[in-house]
C-alpha cells in the first residue's frame, strides 16, 4: 500500500515568509534558511521583526489569505486525492498555512505550531518534532506503507532519502547538480504522471 508525502512551500504554495515580506514591504523577513542555516536563530529573528512592526497573528493571516496556491496545485491536490492517500509535510506553522490550506480544500497537513498570546501577539513557536518530515516517512514505513515523497529543496532531503521513491519538484539548480540520483519534475501534471508510474 502506497502513500504520498508532499512538501508544501514551493510545491503547492509559494514560500510564505517571502510572499509575506513582498506583500508588506518588510524586507527583513526575506531572510531564509539559506541566509541563516540555524532555524531557531532565524525564527527568533522573524518573531522579533514581526513584533517590531506590531503584527498580530490576525493581520498576518489576512495577508496570507491574499496569497494563492501555485498555478496547477489545486487540480493536483484533487487528482492526488483520487489517486490515493497523501499527507502534506511542512516546516511552516498551522496558523500560517491555514488560509492557503483552505484554498486547497484542506488536505491533511502535519507541521509546527505558533504560540499566540490573547492579544494576538505571536510569542513563541513549537516544533512538532525535529526533522519531522523524515520521522513521519519512517513511521509510515513502520506501518507497512511504501512511501513516495516529493519536495523542492534541501529541507526535504531527509524525507526524500528515507522514502521508497523520491521526486524533486522544481528544485534549485544546485540541488539538481548535487543529487543527480533523484528524478526531477517541473509541472504538477508531470508529478502526477510520475506518481502514477510508480503506483497506478
Ligand atoms: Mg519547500
Amino acid at each position: 500500500m502506497q502513500i504520498l508525502c508532499l512538501d508544501l512551500e514551493g510545491v503547492l504554495v509559494p514560500e510564505i515568509w517571502i510572499a509575506f515580506a513582498e506583500k508588506t514591504g518588510v524586507k527583513a523577513l526575506r531572510r531564509t534558511t539559506r541566509d541563516e542555516p540555524d532555524y531557531d536563530v532565524l525564527m527568533r529573528y522573524r518573531l522579533d521583526v514581526l513584533d517590531e512592526h506590531g503584527f498580530t497573528l490576525a493581520q498576518i493571516q489576512e495577508v496570507i489569505a491574499t496569497l494563492e496556491p501555485l498555478p496547477g496545485a489545486l487540480a493536483f491536490v484533487e487528482q492526488a486525492r483520487e489517486w490515493g492517500q497523501f499527507v502534506v509535510l511542512s516546516d511552516t506553522f498551522t496558523q500560517f498555512a491555514g488560509p492557503l490550506m483552505k484554498q486547497l480544500g484542506h488536505p491533511t497537513l502535519l507541521c509546527h505550531e505558533l504560540e499566540v498570546e490573547p492579544n494576538g501577539k505571536i510569542s513563541d513557536y513549537r516544533l512538532r518534532a525535529s526533522d519531522h518530515k523524515t520521522k513521519t516517512v519512517r513511521a509510515l514505513q513502520g506501518l507497512n506503507y511504501e512511501v513516495i515523497a516529493a519536495g523542492d529543496s534541501y529541507n526535504d532531503l531527509g524525507m526524500l532519502d528515507a522514502a521508497d521513491h523520491a521526486i524533486l519538484f522544481r528544485p534549485p539548480e544546485s540541488l539538481v547538480t548535487e543529487r543527480p540520483d533523484i528524478p526531477v519534475v517541473i509541472e504538477h501534471e508531470e508529478l502526477l504522471t510520475k506518481i502514477k508510474a510508480i503506483a497506478p
